[in-house]
């Protein structure tokens, strides 16, 4: 894909994820602004870029077979994130948070996938940035039914700090299994390269494959659930409340 395309993916991508704001914020309707995913500031247009979730610079790497199959942007993944100076503590950040996934966690995924043997030393920043790559692709897959609520503020809290766990990460975050990855292009390996992050839902508890990574991240309810929309009454389960608390304080 060239990247003359790449405005109108984010405009898509704009459009998409203003409407599914709006279902669970209706005060949205009105305004041009957004909610970054990651540090839940409302912004607009302008102030979000296009992210790649699987870093593009790892995407290189990809088996020549792999690359001319299946191209870049379906390999990565792809969602917006904001671009807008963040303050972070009494320090300021360039680019937001898709400049801060790109200094803190896009070089230790694009080690994870390099191929050949497995040479760096395993730390708690590559599992973090793991489950960064995990949530965005959670965030890909479910909106802001699984980003505005108290788990993934966890998460997403964990997103600013990416040297180590916080204290409220549950401990079953904390790990990451591997498998031994593929290596070549065909019939049967199609969607572990095109479908980059799969996540599978079993009630509050979602285990994201990242291609041969696989993470586990905790939801404070089931996205798969139907939400009652008309109804005066509802049983907790079947009603959501944003949760709206910035993630960086
Ligand atoms: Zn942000």
């Amino acid at each position: 894909m060239s990247d003359v395309q790449l405005p109108d993916l984010k405009f898509k991508l704009w459009t998409m994820l203003r409407e599914d704001l709006v279902q669970y914020v209706p005060a949205f309707e009105d305004a041009d602004t957004l909610l970054c995913p990651i540090c839940c500031r409302p912004l607009r247009y302008e102030q979000f870029s296009l992210e790649h979730i699987l870093p593009q610079q790892a995407m290189k790497l990809d088996p020549t077979d792999v690359r001319n199959a299946i191209i870049k942007n379906e390999r990565s993944g792809l969602t917006l994130l904001c671009s807008e100076t963040l303050i972070v503590g009494n320090k300021s950040y360039a680019k937001g948070c898709n400049g801060w996934k790109g200094r803190n966690f896009d070089p230790h995924i694009s080690d994870l996938l390099k191929r050949g043997p497995f040479s760096i030393q395993f730390a708690d920043t590559h599992i973090i940035a793991l489950l960064v790559v995990g949530y965005l692709g959670l965030f890909k897959q479910y909106g802001y039914r699984v980003a505005l609520t108290d788990r993934s503020l966890v998460l997403r809290n964990q997103f600013f700090n990416p040297r180590r766990f916080t204290k409220h990460l549950p401990l079953k975050s904390q790990m990451v299994l591997s498998g031994d990855p593929h290596t070549q292009y065909g019939p049967e390996t199609h969607a572990y390269w095109s479908d980059p992050v799969k996540v599978y839902v079993d009630a509050t508890k979602a285990t994201i494959a990242i291609r041969n990574y696989s993470v586990i991240l905790s939801l404070s309810y089931d996205p798969t659930i139907p939400l009652a929309r008309t109804l005066a009454y509802a049983p907790r389960k079947h009603v959501f409340r944003p949760d709206l608390r910035l993630a960086f304080q």
